[in-house]
């Protein structure tokens, strides 16, 4: 079967919200297993509620570089002092299928999958000020005032590639950019190649003589 799925990458700065516009953007009924999300591997430790499998592949840095050497991935990069990578497979057989697939990386990832997919849709998301991320870089409670810093700093080099993206959202009002979200995702999904390789039996029927 031809592609007809959809890459989407999302980045943002940490602390924009992301996690939580995906988390309700695949819970909504319109996502309906056509929507999923790519669980990335990484070399950086677990958090208190992650789990292997779920939100990353947790690897160490040796089989990180197994991975790179037989190609595995789509992209990697170093992000803060950690490696993650997006794989390959997994996201080549969701395409076949026709899933539309979200991919939760940087703007270095994102540079590497527009160079190899060029249709791939990029959206960029934005908190509403510098204090708002600040707080909620802070309201999260799982770093330390260091990494929190650190994070500040990154969030500033990471928002400026904002212009690099198709799309551009401020997570100010969660149900708004959510709605913005998929409403950018459900468009794509229109798109008439990609329609037209989904409904190839009806368009069929309906052309018939
Ligand atoms: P965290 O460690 O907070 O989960 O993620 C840190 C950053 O790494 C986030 O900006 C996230 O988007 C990015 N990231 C997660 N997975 C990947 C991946 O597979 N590739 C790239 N390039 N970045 C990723």
């Amino acid at each position: 079967m031809a592609h007809c799925g959809t890459l989407f990458i999302i980045s943002s700065p940490s602390g924009a919200g992301k996690s939580s516009l995906i988390q309700a953007l695949l819970a909504r009924p319109s996502a309906d297993g056509q929507l999923q999300v790519s669980v990335s591997h990484t070399t950086r430790g677990v958090r208190p509620g992650e789990e292997n499998g779920i939100h990353y592949h947790f690897v160490s840095q040796n089989e990180f570089k197994v991975l790179i050497e037989r190609g595995a991935f789509y992209e990697w990069a170093q992000v803060f002092d950690n490696y993650y990578g997006t794989s390959r497979e997994w996201i080549d057989e969701q395409l076949a299928k026709g899933i539309d697939i979200l991919l939760d990386i940087d703007w270095q990832g994102a540079r590497q999958i527009r160079e190899q997919s060029p249709s791939a849709k990029s959206i960029f998301i934005l908190p509403p000020s510098r204090e708002e991320l600040e707080r909620r870089l802070n309201a999260r409670q799982q770093d330390s005032a260091d990494v929190i810093r650190c994070r500040m700093d990154k969030a500033v080099s990471e928002m400026s590639h904002y212009n690099e993206y198709d799309y551009l959202l401020v997570n100010d009002n969660f149900d708004q950019a959510l709605n913005r979200l998929s409403a950018i995702i459900e468009a794509e999904r229109a798109n008439t190649g990609k329609q037209a390789i989904r409904y190839q039996n009806l368009l069929s029927g309906l052309l018939a003589e």
